[in-house]
């Protein structure tokens, strides 16, 4: 399997959150859900696409709603972290069922559930076409499965990381509240963070904008957007520099 020349990405990170999981749960997993996340993202790799993922853990546990309950936050952060290993366990064996080979790589060292994270180890992970899902985010409390997937993206050498998301890209205002809000086709970093659009945290932005990579904002509700992104026939906003 070959990268083809028409895909416009080939090397790139898929960040989903937990809450894609969860389908109209509205919490944990829906297995019908994850099985169709899993044929898109194996779709992209069979096109040729060295594919990582990043996975939240929102659908399970978030550490600011530990906080809020009374919650020590680095405590409860670590729990949000267990809870992107769940979601990225689930995920290989729904790639796995589709024959796409995926490997877990966590961040926080859990030797007889997955591989630690070891970048060599994903990077080459990549060169034998496995999809492989980091999980337990940057292994670290206070930041967000966001700033995992930009950070894993520059590491991997990714050609850009792709947050998906409900909406077909990033809106002045949640579109799904406001009619007038104005849907974006590119973006600069500096716009998202003086404008502060909700796309993703200011950390995980800033080190896009440091490090030149590019941030795609797509809709994974809609089924095979992610192998359409590769095409470039997604709608989508861009932001660049
Ligand atoms: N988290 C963390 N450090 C990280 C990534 C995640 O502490 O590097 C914790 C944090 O508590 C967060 C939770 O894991 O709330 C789940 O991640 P996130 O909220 O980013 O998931 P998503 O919103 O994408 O489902």
């Amino acid at each position: 399997m070959t990268a083809h020349a028409s895909i416009k990405y080939p090397r790139l990170l898929v960040k989903l959150s937990g809450e894609a999981l969860m389908g109209r749960n509205g919490f944990g997993l829906d297995t019908a859900v994850v099985d169709r996340l899993a044929a898109d993202l194996a779709e992209a790799r069979n096109a040729g696409c060295a594919l990582s993922v990043v996975v939240g853990g929102g659908n399970i546990f978030r550490g600011l709603q530990g906080a809020a309950r009374g919650m020590d936050r680095a405590t409860a952060d670590y729990m949000g972290m267990l809870a992107t290993v769940m979601n990225a366990l689930a995920l290989q064996s729904a790639l796995e069922a589709q024959k796409a080979p995926a490997r877990v790589l966590s961040a926080i060292p859990m030797p007889t559930v997955c591989e630690p994270y070891v970048r060599h180890r994903a990077l080459y992970h990549l060169e034998r076409e496995r999809i492989v899902i980091f999980a337990a985010g940057t292994g670290n409390p206070f930041f967000t499965t966001d700033t995992a997937a930009t950070l894993r993206a520059i590491e991997m050498g990714c050609n850009a990381v792709a947050k998906a998301t409900q909406v077909d890209g990033v809106y002045s205002a949640d579109p799904k509240k406001d009619p007038n809000a104005k849907r974006f086709d590119r973006l600069s970093y500096t716009e998202v963070l003086g404008q502060d659009l909700k796309v993703m945290d200011g950390a995980a932005i800033a080190l896009a904008r440091d490090n030149n990579l590019p941030v795609i904002v797509f809709s994974i509700d809609e089924p095979g957007n992610v192998i359409k992104l590769l095409n470039g026939s997604a709608r989508a906003t861009i932001i660049h520099g």
